[in-house]
């Protein structure tokens, strides 16, 4: 223990300061939730961050995904209410719409609509830049945590035994852009998918990380409308296109805080969705959703539409083998990014800052900047498994990742039966829902009720029609 009580030596400083002092590159969830663990163990963490912080919620150049849907899945409300204690009410009271899953949405899925029974898990749909600045109220109260805004770190301090800080350049005034070194004895990366802490590492002689890419091409539209009362309100909240192998056009509406509702396309490498006005709308009626079609006949466009492409599957393998540094560790998208369209990665963000905590927190465990490690990318598993899982298999796909294992095909079987039965099958339906929220484990859908529907129970009746009303 230090001067200020803290457990300073659980994250193996190696600098003699008699201030442990801890570094974050990039102030987004992933930065914000790591910093507010290290706050416990660090005397000063110090965030970096590129962008200028906004008062209040706005979105910010740092996070350009800020401007399409970003559900929150249930593995990450729990995570987030362990690390900062009634933050749902918190985001409930600001009105961020909390949606019932699966009876608050009209959901379409390879020919079949989805029973709307009743909810056995819910999301929350309000905007990113909410709950990023919700996020950030919380956390920047600390006096122990300080932001360094508009920022860059352009470089690590050290050698491939260990990272000793890293180098900034500021991006207001300096025209010039001088550098300067920021010491400290742990630095962690949470500067998003675009990171390049793998060019730092290889510039100070340590190792890149080896990357397992899998990527679609999959492209994002979105706009912002506000719709007509007594449609998209009330019992139903949102409409949604799931996407797969034979139905490659995904997408809908989903409620925002203030009653708008962003839509939302996405479509495959060669067939983009557009952001002009009407190629834009032209392109979400190829939806297979004709109460979505009715609903943006009578919606008010509130903003243009904006594009994403950037949108591949990127797990980079600190925990491999090599000459990896002590005192680096890398986190949230900076770790491992997530096809957007399964909604993982502000849940990721959060269940890694919780293993962060555990892992400083062991009672055994010396934890060694491996051992961390590896701790974060295991929370990250099971939605890697679920998003590379279903990547893998749609048209086109690349990357170094993309070759199933003999494994994945005796899954995909028994998967495509969970698949089958997802939409109609209360039992199914909920355990699979379970899974994909980051709720349960993979192996709750081998639980013994599950295996018997997958195994033995043909793939029940599914509505006709949308369903207008959800089932009692
Ligand atoms: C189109 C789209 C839709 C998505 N939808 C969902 C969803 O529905 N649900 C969900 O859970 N997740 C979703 N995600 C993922 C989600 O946006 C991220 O997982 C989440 O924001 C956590 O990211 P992060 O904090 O690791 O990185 P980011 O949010 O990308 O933040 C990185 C931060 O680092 C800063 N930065 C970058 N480089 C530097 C540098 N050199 N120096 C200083 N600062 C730097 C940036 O300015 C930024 O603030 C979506 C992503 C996309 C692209």
């Amino acid at each position: 223990m230090n001067s200020t009580g803290k457990d300073s030596r659980r994250w193996g400083g190696g600098g003699n300061r008699n201030e442990r002092h801890a570094v974050v590159v990039g102030g987004s969830l992933a930065g914000l939730l790591a910093a507010h663990v290290l706050a416990g163990y660090a005397d000063r963490v110090t965030v970096v961050e590129r962008d200028r912080l906004p008062q209040g919620v706005k979105p910010r150049p740092g996070v350009a995904q800020g401007r399409h849907p970003h559900v929150l899945l249930e593995g990450g409300q729990s995570a987030l209410e362990s690390l900062l204690p009634g933050f749902l009410v918190e985001l409930e009271a600001a009105g961020a719409p909390r949606v019932g899953m699966p009876s608050d949405l009209v959901l379409w899925q390879d020919g079949h609509w989805f029973r709307r029974l009743p909810s056995t898990t819910h999301i929350y749909t309000g905007s990113r830049a909410q709950l990023e600045e919700l996020v950030r109220r919380r956390v920047l109260t600390n006096p122990v945590i300080n932001v360094l805004e508009a920022t860059d770190v352009i470089g690590l301090l050290g050698d491939a035994s260990r990272v000793r800080g890293v180098l900034l350049r500021d991006r207001a005034g300096d025209a010039r852009g001088e550098h300067r070194a920021l010491e400290a004895d742990l630095v962690v990366d949470a500067s998003g998918s675009g990171t390049k802490a793998p060019d730092w590492l290889t510039a100070i002689g340590a190792k890149a990380p080896y990357e397992e890419t899998i990527d679609t091409g999959l492209a994002y539209a979105s706009r912002l409308y506000r719709g007509p009362s007594g449609i998209l309100d009330g019992d139903t909240a949102g409409y949604y296109v799931y996407p797969s192998p034979a139905q490659i056009h995904a997408g809908g509406a989903l409620p925002l805080e203030d009653g708008s509702h962003l839509v939302i396309v996405s479509g495959l490498r060669g067939d983009e969705p557009p952001t002009a006005d009407d190629a834009f709308v032209t392109y979400v009626k190829r939806l297979p959703h004709p109460p979505l079609h009715r609903w943006l006949d009578e919606a008010q466009p509130l903003s243009q539409a904006f594009g994403y492409r950037q949108t591949a599957n990127i797990r980079r393998r600190y925990d491999l083998p090599g000459r990896h540094p002590a005192g680096f560790l890398a986190t949230g998208d900076a770790l491992c990014t997530f096809n957007p369209v399964y909604g993982q990665g502000m849940a990721v963000a959060a269940m890694s800052a919780l293993a962060l905590r555990d892992a400083l927190a062991h009672p055994r465990r010396t934890p060694t900047t491996r051992r961390v490690q590896r701790a974060l990318l295991a929370a990250s598993r099971q939605a890697w498994d679920i998003s590379a899982g279903a990547d893998r298999k749609m048209p086109g796909a690349t990357g170094t990742a993309v070759d199933a294992r003999p494994a994945d095909r005796a899954a995909d079987w028994y998967l495509q039966r969970v698949q089958a039965r997802y939409p109609a099958d209360p039992v199914v339906g909920h355990a699979f829902r379970s899974v994909l929220t980051l709720s349960a484990p993979i192996t709750a859908l081998f639980a013994p009720p599950v295996a018997r529907a997958v195994l033995f129970r043909p793939p029940p009746t599914t509505p006709a029609g949308p369903p207008e009303t959800p089932e009692e």
